[in-house]
């Protein structure tokens, strides 16, 4: 796509008031692929008083437009599928394959559901001798990530939308070429100027203006925990409503009964995926004592199969935050089985698919999010053991749990602090609520559940 030199407000392409600019960078080989404007407080204040401006009428529209132009946003995210398999493959360097199937399938997916749920949702409901409206929040600053740069945005626009809120999106430095592709997508499917806005911009500067501006009365973040806890801050002094996707360090639970080569052959894939870049993967595998040098073996060769099929990493920073966290490992004494610091290509920020044996709960790389193709498997003693060193973070975003039989799993799933388990390999359920206990965040996004973040209710009694 040819980026635009403005940002997205009010309907129309703008310059920007501030002259600073971003430079897009391609993480597979180190290339700039474009430059976009890097907003300030004054683009930021100007996104919010249009969306304040638009707030009424879209939260006036009846359901079934809504409803509409998140079908006609839909259709219009598809007719841009190519554009958007190759802007995620260039700004991210997700592999086109991955891009196309995940990055670009699953939001498509997502809209889709909130197109329904506009239509159908229950926006009035009787309880005893009231009527309880569930209104919009009003006007809502999306603050997003790069890991999955159309997701990102698409789990926050289209249950806003649905809501009849206005929205002003900030997202993530790296990627701001997907979110201008997303504004085309918007404008296209004729959702009237205002409701939607994009700024494009540093999180230091226009995140921070967003999260902080008077006119936004919910901020939605996706992104690490320290920032987070920075938003939390600023929305609590504001008394705004804040909803926080954070990171995490996800158990892989691998019970005695389980099928193992299926559940390590699962549990790196989903590790090594989007090269690791996913706050819910599983980065942790816990085996059984009798069976931990076995599936050492099994993962090992899993990650090695991966070879340079994994994109790189999305920019120098983390690539030498993922190596120094490689060196951490071996440094505290853990066993590194497969992969290392070695970098695969010459340019680009690639990094082998890493796995580390003899982690022991404590150790840096079993604590804290490294977010780059690195896994770490941990023996346990029994379940209780199992138990603990699966809940000994601070995080609780997801999980995975493996028995011969669903109950057993479901069994153990239901004992573990985290926002959401896969029972045997279960698949994503793009309706069921995603989010986290404890440090990985408050709200959930997605499905009904996403939905209801962006309504507030107003009960009428009679
Ligand atoms: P980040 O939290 O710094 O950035 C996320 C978003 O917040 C970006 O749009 C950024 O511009 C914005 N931002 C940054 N500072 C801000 C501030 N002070 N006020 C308002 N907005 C601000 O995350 P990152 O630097 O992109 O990645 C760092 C780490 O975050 C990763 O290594 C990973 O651990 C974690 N992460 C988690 C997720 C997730 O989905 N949970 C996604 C991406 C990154």
């Amino acid at each position: 796509m040819k980026p635009h030199d403005g940002l997205y407000i009010d309907g129309a392409w703008r310059p920007a008031e501030s002259p600073d600019v971003i430079e897009v960078v391609n993480p597979a080989d180190e290339e700039v692929i474009g430059r976009v404007p890097a907003g300030g407080v004054a683009d930021v204040d100007a996104a919010v008083r249009a969306a304040r401006a638009a707030l009424p009428g879209w939260a006036a529209t009846p359901p079934a437009e809504r409803a509409a132009r998140l079908t006609a946003l839909r259709d219009a995210l598809a007719a841009r599928e190519e554009e958007f398999t190759e802007t995620v493959t260039a700004e991210l360097g997700a592999p086109p394959q991955f891009a196309r199937a995940v990055h670009v399938g699953l939001p498509l997916a997502v809209a889709a559901s909130y197109a329904e749920l506009a239509a159908t949702h229950p926006f009035e409901e009787r309880v005893g001798n009231s009527t309880v409206l569930h209104e919009p929040v009003g006007v809502v600053g999306a603050i997003t990530p790069w890991n999955y740069p159309l997701h990102q945005i698409v789990a926050k626009a289209a249950p806003a939308l649905a809501a009849g809120c206005a929205i002003v999106l900030k997202p993530a430095e790296d990627t701001p070429l997907t979110a201008q592709l997303f504004a085309e997508a918007v404008h296209d499917a004729g959702v009237p100027a205002g409701v939607f806005n994009l700024v494009t911009g540093l999180g230091t500067e226009a995140g921070r203006a967003l999260a902080g501006h008077p006119g936004v009365d919910l901020v939605s973040f996706t992104g690490s925990t320290a920032v987070g806890r920075e938003i939390g801050a600023a929305a609590g002094a504001g008394v705004k409503r804040v909803a926080l996707e954070l990171g995490g360090k996800s158990a892989n639970v691998i019970l005695p009964s389980a099928d193992l080569a299926k559940a390590v052959n699962v549990g790196v894939a989903n590790v090594m995926s989007n090269s690791g870049q996913t706050c819910s993967a599983w980065t942790r595998m816990l085996v059984h004592r009798d069976r931990y040098e076995e599936a050492v073996g099994l993962a090992a060769a899993a990650a090695a199969k991966y070879g340079d099929r994994i994109g790189p990493v999305v920019n120098a920073k983390q690539h030498a935050r993922v190596r120094g966290y490689i060196e951490r490992g071996v440094a505290e004494g853990a066993r590194l089985v497969a992969g290392g610091t070695e970098t695969p290509q010459g340019k680009g920020y690639f990094v082998s698919p890493t796995v580390f044996a003899d982690v022991t709960p404590e150790m840096t790389i079993a604590q804290e999010e490294i977010f780059g193709p690195v896994l770490s498997v941990l023996a346990y003693e029994d379940e209780e053991d199992a138990l603990r060193i699966a809940d000994g973070t601070v995080y609780g975003l997801a999980g995975a749990v493996w028995a011969g039989d669903a109950e057993e799993a479901a069994a153990f799933a239901r004992r573990m602090h985290t926002g959401q388990v896969d029972i045997n390999g279960g698949r994503f359920n793009p309706l069921a609520p995603f989010g986290g206990y404890k440090q990985s965040g408050v709200g959930r996004e997605l499905g009904t559940h996403g939905l209801a973040e962006y309504l507030q209710t107003k009960s009428l009694q009679f």
